[in-house]
């Protein structure tokens, strides 16, 4: 995921070259992790020429209430960062898709290991994007020996940058053993989530997802899947634990979320699920959900900002003149 295109950072308040978007190794956050982060994606709709961003409010109220959880106190809200992200795309002037990555970190150069009376900073870069899992429809999955980190050890609810290495583990050990993806038990033994997707199963026509409680990220897309099942679809959806045996007997088995989108899992380990190919359910909710983030249905515009149309502005004080302005 290098990403040699990227052009422009939202750096120390400014949209700067991205090269100039450097932080010091005395960094607090690199030093020890103390830094949260968003992902979100900008889908590109041609028949519209028009780029949009999905759900960005939520994802930075999301953003805004991690940084909360490590007491960091951001000068932000999260329509202006959504309007700085906005003028970021148009600056980069992407006719993709892409991925955005909005980061706050403590930036102070003290070894102190403290949250309390100590600097922060927001910075913002952005790719071009198209699939994160290369095999969306029918990927080959494992349980990770691995658990997901405890919401009691560092807040799963939140997108803190140091609990990724729990992620990293998680993916990277499965992958090298030929798999897509992790599956992730809670210490309690029931699935939480995958290593950076939120998880799913079908049985008997219901779509079952751990609950909020079950140290899980509480997933934009998750959310969205949900009322989407039940208001579009309406398939019943219950948020409960789900037992590992469970998993294996489920009729339809998909991940979700920003990265993932929605990617059908239809192996795990040497196991088929269901018939071994994409569900019904899981089939049709993709199809609304790429119709949903492109820009293809009515119903669901509120969930998404047009980078191109100027709905949403942003002060010429953002600039240092060295980019192009796009007002
Ligand atoms: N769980 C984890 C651990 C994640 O990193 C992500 C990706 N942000 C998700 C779930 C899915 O969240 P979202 O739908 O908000 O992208």
């Amino acid at each position: 995921m290098t990403a040699p295109s990227t052009r422009y950072a939202f750096f120390d308040n400014r949209i700067v070259p991205i090269e100039d978007a450097r932080v010091s190794v005395m960094t607090h956050a690199f030093n020890y992790g103390t830094g949260v982060f968003a992902g979100l994606r900008g889908y590109w709709n041609a028949d519209e020429e028009q780029l949009f961003i999905f759900r960005p409010l939520d994802h930075f109220r999301r953003f805004l209430q991690s940084a909360r959880l490590l007491r960091m106190e951001l000068p932000y809200t999260a329509p202006e960062l959504t309007a700085i992200v906005s003028e970021l795309l148009r600056t980069e002037g992407y006719r993709e898709n892409c991925y955005i990555r909005p980061l706050a970190y403590l930036s102070s150069h003290t070894i102190t290991l403290k949250l309390n009376d100590i600097a922060s900073a927001v910075t913002i870069f952005s790719m071009p994007f198209g699939q994160y899992i290369a095999n969306e429809e029918g990927a080959h999955v494992a349980f990770s020996a691995w658990r997901r980190v405890d919401d009691n050890a560092i807040p799963a609810r939140g997108k803190i940058v140091g609990a990724y290495v729990n992620s990293a583990m998680s993916s990277t050990d499965v992958r090298l053993a030929g798999y897509d993806e992790a599956i992730v038990l809670n210490e309690d033994g029931h699935v939480s989530e995958m290593s950076s997707a939120n998880f799913f199963i079908v049985r008997d026509g219901v779509a079952i997802t751990p609950p909020v409680q079950s140290n899980v990220l509480e997933g934009i897309v998750r959310r969205s899947l949900i009322q989407l099942l039940r208001d579009e679809l309406g398939v019943e959806v219950v948020e409960r634990n789900i037992d590992r045996s469970e998993v294996y007997i489920a009729d339809e088995c998909f991940m979700c979320g920003t990265g993932v989108q929605i990617s059908a899992i239809t192996r795990i380990e040497h196991r088929a699920i269901g018939g071994g190919t994409m569900g019904d359910i899981t089939r049709r909710l993709r199809t609304l959900f790429f119709e949903v983030v492109s820009g293809k249905s009515e119903r669901y515009r509120s969930w998404l900002v047009p980078v191109y149309a100027g709905a949403w502005k942003v002060p010429a004080a953002l600039h240092d003149g060295s980019v192009p302005h796009t007002d």
